[in-house]
């Protein structure tokens, strides 16, 4: 039987791409590798629901077989079998974020589109308590999928790793394409999105790449936000450098150059370029260079100008 689920479209029921068989999930029963409760920043999402907690929830397996990958023991496991789970139905995770009195579930660590009827299951029953969902999430999903999941997700960040479809073969195993029907999918349909692309040396972390991404993204929309994060050592790329600060620094100058209007750098120490200022008259309005702190008074407008804010609160 052929899987629809992702790009893949595995053949065999046994050697599957992601080590899953998520055609044949128990839409009750998510296994778990990780429950965890986040800043919704370190997903990353700076424009949604900003100062609040999120639900993280892992599971199992990727359809893509990054050599960067940080999530790589549950991501990628020699033997999926082996990796600890925790069996939860969805209403046990919603339960654990209205005791916790948390605004959103998100979809994270592994690649969430995997396994969609778990999130379609939880999200069902999150929106009756006006719970969110969020998937942080590779991109590498099935147009069936996406159409599955569209009613169900609120906001995403997607990682996309590169505008080049060889380093997509040769260092993913996969392909650019999807990736990109689905950042336009979800745009579309206006689902709150941002971007990830992690800057790797020697990779994807010159101008000509950094470019292409950012005229990518500007083409969407200027308002989305376009987060630049750095690379460390680990899995098959453990002999490479970090990636420096001022090379992130310098793609989120370029970016703003090139006209976004929201750029930010991720996996450094924290800073001013990491406050979210009024794209018409630089206010200041969210502060995260310490803690979050929100100068947004009116739902929507900046306290200075009364321009709208393009964040969701
Ligand atoms: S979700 Fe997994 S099994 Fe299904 S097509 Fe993708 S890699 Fe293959």
């Amino acid at each position: 039987m052929t899987c629809n689920i992702c790009p893949n479209y595995c053949k065999s029921d046994i050697d599957t791409i992601c080590k899953q068989n998520p055609q044949y999930d128990d839409e009750n029963v998510i296994d778990a590798a990780s429950v965890a409760i986040d800043p919704i920043e370190k997903k990353p999402l700076y424009h949604y629901l900003p100062g609040t907690k999120t639900l993280s929830i892992g599971t199992v397996g990727c359809n893509l077989n990054c050599m960067n990958c940080q999530n790589h023991t549950i991501a990628r496991p020699e033997n999926a079998l082996i990796v600890p789970t925790k069996s939860y139905t969805p209403e046990q995770i919603v339960q654990k974020a209205i005791d916790n009195d948390i605004p959103s579930i998100s979809w994270t660590y592994n690649e969430p589109t995997i396994h969609p009827k778990w999130i379609i299951n939880t999200s069902h029953l999150a929106k009756e308590y006006d719970i969110k969902t969020i998937l942080v999430t590779n991109g590498y999903t099935s147009q069936e999928t996406l159409d599955n999941l569209l009613e169900y997700v609120d906001a995403v960040n997607v990682d996309i790793k590169s505008l080049d479809d060889a380093f997509y073969k040769n260092v993913c195993s996969g392909r650019l394409e999807p990736v990109l029907n689905s950042v336009r999918f979800y745009v579309k349909n206006n689902i709150h999105t941002e971007i990830t692309n992690l800057l790797i040396p020697g990779y994807n972390d010159n101008i000509v790449d950094m470019k292409k991404i950012i005229n990518f993204v500007v083409k969407l929309s200027d308002k989305i936000p376009l987060h630049f994060s750095a690379f460390y050592p680990q899995y098959k790329l453990s002999s490479l450098e970090p990636t420096s600060a001022n090379i992130v620094y310098k793609a989120c100058d370029l970016g703003q150059y090139l006209g976004l209007k929201y750029v930010y750098p991720g996996n450094v120490p924290v800073s001013y370029k990491n406050n979210t200022y009024c794209k018409n008259c630089r206010h200041l309005l969210i502060d995260r260079s310490n803690s979050i702190k929100s100068y947004i008074k009116d739902k929507c407008a900046c306290p200075n100008c009364n321009h709208k804010v393009d964040i969701i609160i």
